[in-house]
This record gives structure tokens, C-alpha cells and sequence, in this order.
């Protein structure tokens, strides 16, 4: 708690406040007797360290046991953490520094770059390639935006996840809520070209996903929700909401048959799709690979950055999938001619 106090404190709780730090303690200002006397009480040394690195606008990673509560969050990364730095611009220019999020910033931070530009370039594509071209496009859209809105909420609150208490939270709940977009955003354009000819269990699929996908956005509010305690409720709800996709899926190959499903009905990239998120969510949950090495995935390979890759893979496989679907719609010349769901 006296932690907490001192990092409150900190440069940017007043206006100007990390300017005022910087030139009144910066450049060798405050003698060591007057640091000392401004020391929090309780406060542990390596802590006291911290936070005064912070205020001077400088600062070392930090080991796992001298974190203040609301920043452990994985006791097996045992050291390279940020402190405790209540300035938006330190938590920004940590971005170019390594420590436990390093790795969890870029690889989302990338992730973003690549679906920005991938939607621009679906939407500036010319019409001529599409049966129904505003209609495809808002499809295709509502899968960006949710890709887009996932991996920008992700590597802004790994950055500003050491801010504060209250940011941190705040940003959990965006970095969760994204997750729920882009599952809800990827089903669109898979349910409008499987369930083409078919609009009534394309309608009533899409309402069941965004129920679900609301909920687990209302469930990602819950203050508990983002607490190291509920690591497997946050990769169950998630989880879940992914895998009611099976019940179109099979609703799509009981319909149309196994070999179609496989071929135009592109299951395989689904299927693979699938199997990445699932990977992705199990080594998240479970804390692979650092669970049986504690300390050595501390700044590259944790399960988190692993996660992290293999959700921007995912997504991609997945823009590859309805991609094909959109081509073979196309080349069908937008028809639907029996009662298949084709
Ligand atoms: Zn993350």
C-alpha cells in the first residue's frame, strides 16, 4: 500500500509534474540525506530505488518481488519489469527499451500495421472484384475493425500497463473487450459467404455471436476478471466464445457434405485457424514455457508473447480462409441456384 502511495505521488500526478521532477531532482539535485528523508515509510530499498529512478525520468527494470500488487501478474517472469511509472511519455518511451513487455508491445504493435494496411488495401480494391461491393466491403470491415481495435487495445495497455493502478485496469478491460471484437468481427464474413444462400441461419448465427460476444465483453468489465486468479476464466470465456463457431460448422458440413466443406468451403484453413487459438489461449492459461524454466523467458518467449504471435496468425489464416470464399463466390457469379447452403 505504501508503495502505491509513492507511485501516486509520482511525476504526473500533479500538472507539469515530471518537468518540475526532472530539473529540481534530475541532473544530481537531490543530496542523498534529502532523498532520504523524502523515503515513503515501508517501503523496501530496491522499491524506494524504483521509485526514485521515476522521478528522475530514469529508470532500471526491476525484479518480480519488489513489483506493488496490482503489477504482479506472473510470479514466473522473475525479473526485467518496469516500475511503477505514472508519466504516459516514460510509459511510450519504454517501448524502445527491453523488459517483460517488450516483446508483448511489438508483436501486437506489428500485428496492427499489418490489418491496417491489409483492410486498407480489401477497401480501396476495385469494385469490379466483387459480386455485391458495398455489402462485401462492410463484411470484410466489421473483420478489420475488429482485428484492428484487438491489436491496437493490446499494445496500448502493454505499454501503459505500469502507469498506474487505475489505467492499467481501465486498459485490461479494452485489451479484453478487443479480443471479444475481433472473435465477433471474424465470424461476419465467414457466416455471410458459408450461409450465402442460406439467409436465415446466416442471420440467427450472427445474433448468437454477438450475444455472446457482448457478454463476454460486459464479463470483461468485472473488476476480477483481469486478477491472476481468473487467468483460466479469461481464457475459458474466450475460448468459448471462439469455439461456438462449431455449431455452424457443422451446420455447414452436414449440409453440403465433408469433401465440399474441405475444399470450397476452405475448413481446413478454419481448422488450422482454430488450432492456433487454442494453442494460443491453452499456453496462456497453463503459463508455458516459463512454468518449467521460471526466470528464463523473463524478456523473449513467455507465453504471453507466444499467445500474442499466435493470435496475429490466427487472424491472418483467417483473412486467407474468407478470402478464398470470396473468390469462389465471385467466381460462382454470386448465383444461388438449389437449396444448398452454397
Ligand atoms: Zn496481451
Amino acid at each position: 500500500a505504501a508503495f502505491r502511495r509513492a507511485a501516486a505521488n509520482g511525476p504526473a500526478s500533479s500538472p507539469g509534474g515530471e518537468r518540475r521532477g526532472l530539473s529540481s531532482r534530475g541532473c544530481g539535485g537531490g543530496s542523498p540525506a534529502r532523498s532520504a528523508r523524502r523515503r515513503p515509510v515501508g517501503l523496501s530499498v530496491p522499491a524506494q530505488v524504483g521509485a526514485l529512478q521515476v522521478w528522475e525520468g530514469r529508470w532500471r527494470v526491476i525484479p518480480y518481488d519488489v513489483l506493488p500488487d496490482w503489477l504482479k501478474d506472473n510470479d514466473y517472469l522473475l525479473h526485467g519489469h518496469r516500475p511503477p511509472m505514472p508519466s504516459f511519455r516514460a510509459c511510450f518511451k519504454s517501448i524502445f527499451r527491453i523488459h517483460t513487455e517488450t516483446g508483448n508491445i511489438w508483436t501486437h504493435l506489428l500485428g496492427f500495421v499489418l490489418f491496417l494496411c491489409l483492410g486498407i488495401l480489401t477497401m480501396l480494391r476495385p469494385n469490379m472484384y466483387f459480386m455485391a461491393p458495398l455489402q462485401e466491403k462492410v463484411v470484410f470491415g466489421m473483420f478489420f475493425l475488429g482485428a484492428v481495435l484487438c491489436l491496437s487495445f493490446s499494445w496500448l495497455f502493454h505499454t501503459v500497463y505500469c502507469h498506474s493502478e487505475k489505467v492499467s485496469r481501465t486498459f485490461s478491460k479494452l485489451d479484453y473487450s478487443g479480443i471479444a471484437l475481433l472473435i465477433m468481427g471474424s465470424f461476419v464474413p465467414w457466416l455471410y459467404y458459408s450461409f450465402y444462400c442460406s439467409p436465415q441461419p446466416r442471420l440467427i448465427y450472427l445474433s448468437i455471436v454477438c450475444v455472446l460476444g457482448i457478454s463476454a465483453i460486459i464479463v470483461a468489465q468485472w473488476d476480477r476478471f483481469a486478477t491472476p486468479k481468473h487467468r483460466q476464466t479469461r481464457a475459458g470465456v474466450f475460448l468459448g466464445l471462439g469455439l461456438s463457431g462449431v455449431v455452424p460448422t457443422m451446420h455447414f458440413t452436414i449440409a453440403e457434405g465433408f469433401v465440399k466443406a474441405t475444399t470450397v468451403g476452405q475448413m481446413g484453413w478454419f481448422f488450422l485457424m482454430a488450432v492456433m487459438y487454442i494453442t494460443g489461449a491453452g499456453l496462456y492459461a497453463a503459463r508455458i514455457p516459463e512454468r518449467f524454466f521460471p526466470g528464463k523467458f523473463d524478456i523473449w518467449f513467455q507465453s504471453h508473447q507466444i499467445f500474442h504471435v499466435l493470435v496475429v496468425a490466427a487472424a491472418f489464416v483467417h483473412f486467407y480462409g474468407v478470402s478464398n470464399l470470396q473468390e469462389f463466390r465471385y467466381g460462382l457469379e454470386g448465383g444461388c441456384t438449389d437449396n444448398s447452403l452454397l
